[in-house]
């Protein structure tokens, strides 16, 4: 018998992977914030997962939080900054050697639940698939890509990538997710805040590029010192690529900011200016870019972390 997936947060990545493990016949179950997410999504079908156009309805099974039964492998699908709360509300029922996968975005979630659960093994992620809730309990599929997963301390891959092959779910097990970690933070640095700060899409930023190459020069200096040298290679090559490959794209910080969502900006630029300041670097650009992009989030009544 296989071990159950839980799925902690039926957004849009936690639906992804419900629908399309429980499409494999494997077995899943949703945790729901509470008794009346719980409601709400036991009145829907199921979850719905939209692709190429096409909707399924997969009738995977709800419960809250404080169902009793003992969770061995937990996918943790909520926001970076939600991460550490929702598991925390689970303690009692991970069991010893529990499987803590992580799918968040940015640095810092991570570690934080990895030093809340020392006898769980955790497992990064880092993702290029994209999708977006078009309704409650309903997903859109919308752009095809791969996760690498990943553990810094235990090289030996888990017998359960046989699950995401069977359920389609393109992946690699990576030996090392935090260069790959750290090399997406540094993107996403040099190109989401700029384009909230000039309202613009990616491609919005070719007109930036003197300000592009110093934040890339920046962020390279910042991720030799963080030992990370992988990372730092062709940094600026590869953010002038992805403007330009995703010029008609509107960053995801973007577009937590136009609508009014709370953005991951504590696990990403935050994060990177911290950890210039504990290694006593100064990076001013990149300093000065957090300080307008707080400066604008405040400004549009949104949380500064
Ligand atoms: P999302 O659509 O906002 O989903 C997050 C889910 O977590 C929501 O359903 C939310 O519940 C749930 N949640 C929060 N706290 C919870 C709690 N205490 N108990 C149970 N559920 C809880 O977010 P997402 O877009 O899937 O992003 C998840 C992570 O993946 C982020 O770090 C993001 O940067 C990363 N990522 C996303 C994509 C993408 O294309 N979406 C791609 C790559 C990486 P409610 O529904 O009740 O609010």
């Amino acid at each position: 018998m296989s071990t159950t997936w839980h799925i902690l947060g039926a957004g849009s990545l936690g639906t992804l992977w419900a629908t399309r493990l429980a499409r494999a016949g494997l077995p899943v179950k949703l945790i729901l914030r509470d008794a009346a997410r719980l409601a709400s999504y036991q009145a829907a079908d199921g979850l719905t997962l939209v692709e190429h156009g096409v909707a399924h309805t997969y009738p995977v099974l709800g419960e809250t939080p404080d169902s009793p039964e003992p969770i061995h492998r937990l996918l943790v699908a909520c926001k970076a900054y939600d991460a550490q709360s929702a598991v925390a509300h689970l303690q009692s029922r991970l069991a010893p050697g529990v499987e803590l996968i992580l799918l968040q975005n940015g640095l810092g979630s991570q570690d934080a639940v990895a030093a809340q659960y020392p006898q769980a093994r955790c497992i990064f992620a880092s993702s290029t698939e994209g999708a977006f809730r078009d309704g409650d309990w309903r997903v859109v599929f919308a752009g095809h890509g791969y996760t690498w997963l990943g553990d810094a301390s235990h090289p030996t891959a888990p017998v359960w990538l046989d699950d995401l092959r069977a359920a389609g779910i393109p992946h690699e097990w990576s030996s090392d997710i935090l260069t790959r970690l750290w090399r997406k933070l540094a993107l996403n640095c040099a190109i989401n805040p700029l384009t909230v700060l000039y309202q613009c899409r990616n491609g919005g930023l070719q007109a930036h590029q003197c300000e592009v190459a110093t934040l890339c020069a920046e962020l390279t200096e910042l991720l030799q010192c963080c030992g990370q040298p992988a990372a730092a290679q062709d940094l600026q090559t590869e953010v002038e690529r992805v403007i330009q490959a995703t010029a008609a794209n509107y960053s995801s910080m973007y577009q937590d900011v136009a609508s009014a969502r709370r953005t991951e900006i504590s696990y990403l630029l935050s994060y990177a200016c911290q950890a210039a300041a504990r290694h006593r670097l100064t990076l001013p650009h990149l300093q000065q870019v957090y300080t307008r992009l707080v400066d604008q989030l405040v400004a549009r009544g949104l949380p500064r972390d």
